[in-house]
């Protein structure tokens, strides 16, 4: 498997949120990578994980623009609820 920067992941993540589902993870070569936005109330500009399901390997974009049909995770209780869910992933930051 292979170790990426987050230069790396920044580079090779598609361009739209749609086709992540088609494309392959650049740790491990699975195909379909997941994604999730999240936001704060009345502001357009969030954060968004990006995860492969197969090695659990994934990168966090700190500043980013959330797409109106996007849904965003809002409030700190639901934000925390969601990430101590998802633990297991290897987030690079
Ligand atoms: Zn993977």
């Amino acid at each position: 498997m292979k170790k990426l920067t987050y230069l790396e992941w920044i580079k090779y993540l598609p361009k739209h949120d749609s086709l992540y589902s088609s494309s392959h993870c650049p740790a491990c070569g699975s195909k379909g990578l997941s994604y999730q936005y999240f936001g704060f109330k009345g502001d357009d500009v969030g954060w968004k994980i990006i995860w492969c399901n197969s090695c659990n390997c994934g990168v966090k974009i700190s500043r980013t623009k959330i797409p109106a049909e996007s849904n965003s995770i809002i409030g700190d209780k639901e934000q925390e609820s969601f990430l101590n869910a998802h633990a297991y992933l290897k987030l690079i930051l």
